[in-house]
C-alpha cells in the first residue's frame, strides 16, 4: 500500500477545497501576467505574494475562491445543490462589495437575476460564454456527488446554467467536478485520468484538448512548452486541459504541480485553483506544504465546509444502505 492510499476520504475533501484557495491564492498576484513577466519578477513563485494594486495580501484568494465557497455553503444549508439557494447567494455576493474580481459571463448572468430573470434562464450563451466560471468553482459538487456519477452530470447542469449556457463551459465544469469525485474517493489512478474523464465528458472541444494533454504528457516536451501549447487563458477548453496536464505530470507533489501551473501565466488565478482542487482532492491535506496552509486565508472555515460535505455524503449512503 503506497502513502496516498492511506489517506482518508474526508483528508481528500479538505484537501480538494484548500487546494482550490491555495492555488487560486499563489496565483492572485500575476494574473494576466505572462510567464516572462513572472519570471522577470520572482523567479520562481512558491510563496505567497500580495497585490498592491488589488489590495489584496499574501494568502488571500479572489472570486474563484468566493464563488467555490458560495456553492460549498450552500451544499451545507440545503444539503444538495439548490438552484435557488445559489442564485440568491450569488446575488448577495455581488452587492457584498468585496467582488474580487469577475468573469464576464458571471457578472452579466447575476444582472440578469437581479432583474428578476429565473436562474434556469439567466446564464449566458454564444461563443463569448465559454469562460472559466463553471470549472473554477465546481469542486464542491464533486465532492457531493462523488458517489452518484449520474447525479452529478444533473448538479453541474444546475450549478453552471445560472451563469453558462455554453455547452463548453458545462464541459469544462463537468470534468473538473467529475475528476474530483473520482479523485477524493481514491478510486482514479492519475495515469488513466485523462482518458476516463473525457470518455465520461464525450465528445467536445474540452475532450479534446484532454487528450492532446495526454499526448503531451507521453512526449518529452517540457512542461512549460506544453502548458503553453494548451493554453492558459481565459478560455476553459485551455484551462482545463492544462490543469489536468500540471496535475497528471506531478501528480505526487502537490506544491510543484500548483507552482507549475501558475508560472505558466495568464489566467493564473483559475489555472491555479482547478489545479489546485485536483491535486488537492488526489494527495489529501497531510500532503500539501504546512507553509501554504497556515497562510491561506480563511483556512479553518474552508476545512469545515469540507468536512460538512463529507458528512453529508456518509450520511447520505448510511440512508441508502
Ligand atoms: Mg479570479
Amino acid at each position: 500500500m503506497d502513502e496516498r492510499s492511506k489517506t482518508s476520504v474526508e483528508d481528500r475533501f479538505v484537501g480538494c477545497l484548500l487546494g482550490v484557495a491555495i492555488g487560486d491564492a499563489l496565483g492572485m498576484p500575476v494574473e494576466g501576467w505572462s510567464r516572462e513577466m513572472i519570471r522577470m519578477h520572482y523567479g520562481v513563485l512558491a510563496e505567497f505574494q500580495p497585490s498592491p494594486s488589488r489590495g489584496l495580501g499574501p494568502g488571500q484568494f479572489t472570486d474563484d475562491t468566493q464563488m467555490m465557497l458560495m456553492h460549498a455553503e450552500s451544499i451545507v444549508a440545503t444539503g444538495r445543490v439548490d438552484g435557488d439557494d445559489l442564485a440568491r447567494r450569488f446575488v448577495a455576493w455581488l452587492r457584498s462589495g468585496d467582488v474580487r474580481g469577475i468573469g464576464r459571463s458571471t457578472i452579466l448572468s447575476i444582472k440578469r437575476l437581479t432583474q428578476g430573470i429565473h436562474w434556469r434562464e439567466s446564464g449566458q450563451a454564444g461563443e463569448f460564454a465559454a469562460g472559466n466560471g463553471v470549472a473554477m468553482r465546481i469542486a464542491p459538487v464533486g465532492l457531493l456527488d462523488c458517489q452518484h456519477l449520474e447525479r452529478l452530470k444533473e448538479d453541474v447542469r444546475t450549478a453552471g446554467a445560472i451563469t453558462h449556457h455554453n455547452p463548453e463551459a458545462l464541459a469544462g465544469g463537468l470534468a473538473v467536478a467529475y475528476a474530483v469525485a473520482r479523485l477524493s474517493t481514491g478510486e482514479a489512478q492519475p495515469a488513466t485520468l485523462i482518458e476516463e474523464t473525457s470518455a465520461f465528458v464525450g465528445e467536445c472541444e474540452v475532450s479534446h484538448s484532454l487528450r492532446r494533454a495526454q499526448k503531451l504528457l507521453e512526449s518529452a516536451v517540457p512542461a512549460a512548452d506544453a502548458l503553453q501549447v494548451l493554453g492558459t487563458t481565459g478560455y476553459v477548453v485551455h484551462t482545463v486541459a492544462s490543469a489536468f496536464y500540471a496535475f497528471v505530470r506531478t501528480p505526487d507533489r502537490f506544491k510543484q504541480t500548483v507552482i507549475e501551473a501558475v508560472m505558466a501565466g495568464q489566467d493564473t488565478d483559475t489555472t491555479g485553483a482547478v489545479t489546485g482542487a485536483l491535486s488537492g482532492a488526489y494527495n489529501g491535506v497531510h500532503h500539501m506544504p504546512t507553509r501554504w496552509l497556515e497562510q491561506v486565508e480563511s483556512r479553518a472555515h474552508i476545512e469545515k465546509l469540507a468536512r460538512r460535505v463529507y458528512a453529508l455524503t456518509v450520511r447520505a449512503n448510511a440512508t441508502a444502505d
